[in-house]
């Protein structure tokens, strides 16, 4: 069982891969935010031989989560509300990012064009591959 002791509303990024929380707690920008964060490594799996799990206080509507679905779509999003978990959300690839990835083509409309949205669309689940909407050059999953 999930403790969530101490949490009366946020959410619990449950099953992170042991030693991933301190990137998880970055790409959230969770250092900008005003609530409680608690970061707890190698806790003990019977899943995974060991995970890492972040508590967020509050942040219901503060929080990115799209995002954590390309990081690692095996984390579970446990959203608290009066104490108990209301809603286990499962995660799974984003069919587009927006500003998570950096096209890398240097003829692309992106690298002269500073203020334009990096967007990516999902081209191959299997290989966790990126395509740029704008020029078409691919990049894999990298953190
Ligand atoms: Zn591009």
């Amino acid at each position: 069982m999930l403790n969530i002791s101490g949490l009366d509303e946020g959410i619990v990024l449950d099953h992170i891969q042991a030693g991933m929380s301190t990137k998880i707690f970055k790409h959230l920008g969770l250092e900008k935010l005003d609530c409680q964060v608690a970061m707890i490594r190698n806790v003990k799996s019977n899943k995974m031989g060991k995970k890492d799990i972040i508590k967020i206080e509050g942040g219901l509507d503060q929080v990115d989560l799209d995002v954590l679905g390309y990081l690692d779509h095996n984390i579970t999003i446990n959203i608290i509300r009066g104490g108990v978990i209301v809603e286990k959300k499962a995660l799974k690839l984003p069919s587009r990012l927006t500003n998570v990835l950096v096209c890398k083509n240097p003829r692309c409309v992106t690298t002269v064009e500073r203020n334009l949205k990096q967007v990516f669309t999902l081209a191959n689940p299997e290989t966790q591959t990126y395509r740029c909407i704008y020029c078409e050059e691919t990049v894999g999953k990298k953190l």
